[in-house]
């Protein structure tokens, strides 16, 4: 037996060296398992002049309401068929679709060299999913609203999922069913979660809030949460878009619009939307003083998310999605462009200055800096020049 306790004892002091255990080196031995996973592989040279990836770059986020097909101009309205055509547009010019807490989570899967645009549609009218009487008595979606466009149109591009966050308001009093018909609003709920689109909060009676108290604010978002938890468990409000875009006045109501309680019901949003009217910089950027350096776009506060919309009579106007496509189209350098691997935040050397490294180490991600030699074009080699 006395032969067997040196090998052993061998065998633990090699483990206690192995992982660093002293007397109480727990914290030690799980800073040095922490470390053990393998860097992610950085991008290659080729892979950088092929996508030109810059993902502390500027992003859409577009404003719809309502698609009726008999109000072509109206700023709230966009016909089914100029529906049908942004989407094409945004295809051909490389957009792909998240929601908006994939931008906010910092969690958007964008393949490599394409630019992340979130679509939001307020209000849950019904000319955003509506359901109509198909021929064999079936009720199906109405292949002209919002949903139906979408949906169609990821049949026809497989490789364009459907996205989408919707900020529904629920049956409060006097106010009308969510997507305006009662007997189809469960299954509207369930068919928009299970496509992966996303539902989030607008508030329960759509009010002006710009006078509101803490309290007030509070009974409007946590009452929307539990009329559509009822609906379906499944829907997790992260999002909250404010209505009219107003923002409360008082710090202590602009505090509840991210957390608070009503009635047992609690309440953290990832984001708070605005109405109008720049793109946002990238999740990884930082806000400076400075706006220049944003280049016109609104610097990154999830709690303040501006969105873009859509209006053919202001086409130059700057706010307007017209306005903005045009405007990457013109620089397409501002805009955020994905390398299409997670882990990795590939920016190039001259928006070093804007990158939050902090955010990026917190998240498990690596920064990969880089610059083409001879200029800001592709003709010239790429090459990494530091990684934090
Ligand atoms: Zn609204």
């Amino acid at each position: 037996m006395r032969r067997n306790i040196a090998p052993l004892f061998l065998v633990f002091v090699s483990l206690m060296a192995l992982f660093g255990l002293s007397g109480c080196g727990s914290k030690k031995s799980h800073a040095i398992l922490s470390q053990t996973p393998a860097p992610p592989k950085l991008l290659s040279e080729v892979d950088l002049k092929l996508y030109k990836p810059n993902e502390a770059g500027a992003i859409m986020i577009v404003m719809y309401h309502e698609f009726n097909p008999s109000k072509p101009n109206g700023p709230m309205n966009r016909t089914p068929d100029q529906f049908r055509k942004d989407l094409e547009t945004f295809y051909k010019e490389g957009y792909y679709p998240v929601n908006v807490s994939d931008i906010v989570d910092d969690t958007m899967n964008v393949p490599a060299g394409k630019t992340p645009i979130a679509l939001t549609f307020d209000d849950s009218r019904r000319s955003q999913f509506n359901v109509i009487i198909g021929a064999n008595g079936t009720p199906q979606i109405d292949p002209n609203c919002a949903v139906g466009i979408m949906e169609t149109f990821h049949q026809q591009h497989p490789d364009w999922p459907t996205k989408g966050t919707f900020f529904c308001l629920p049956e409060e009093g006097p106010f009308p069913p969510t997507f305006y018909q009662r007997d189809y609003v469960a299954d509207k709920i369930e068919t928009l979660l299970k496509h992966g689109y996303e539902i989030a909060n607008h508030t329960s009676t759509h009010p002006s809030m710009r006078d509101y108290t803490p309290a007030q604010i509070e009974w409007q978002i946590a009452q929307s949460i539990r009329d559509f938890k009822a609906i379906n468990p499944n829907v997790n409000m992260q999002c909250l878009a404010l209505p009219y875009g107003n923002v409360p006045t008082s710090p202590e109501a602009q505090k509840a619009l991210i957390s608070g309680e009503n009635n047992g019901t609690s309440y953290h949003m990832h984001a708070v939307l605005l109405a109008a009217w720049r793109p946002v910089m990238s999740p990884i950027t930082k806000i400076l003083h400075s706006k220049e350096i944003y280049g016109g776009m609104a610097p990154y506060n999830p709690y303040r998310l501006e969105r873009v919309l859509p209006n053919p009579k202001q086409a130059n106007v700057c706010g307007t999605l017209e306005y903005w496509l045009k405007f990457f189209q013109q620089n397409p350098q501002m805009r955020y462009v994905s390398d299409g691997d997670p882990n990795i935040v590939a920016v190039p050397k001259d928006y070093q200055s804007i990158v939050n490294v902090a955010k990026i180490k917190a998240e498990g991600k690596v920064l990969q800096l880089y610059s083409f030699n001879g200029g800001g074009n592709s003709s010239g080699g790429a090459s990494t020049l530091n990684v934090q």
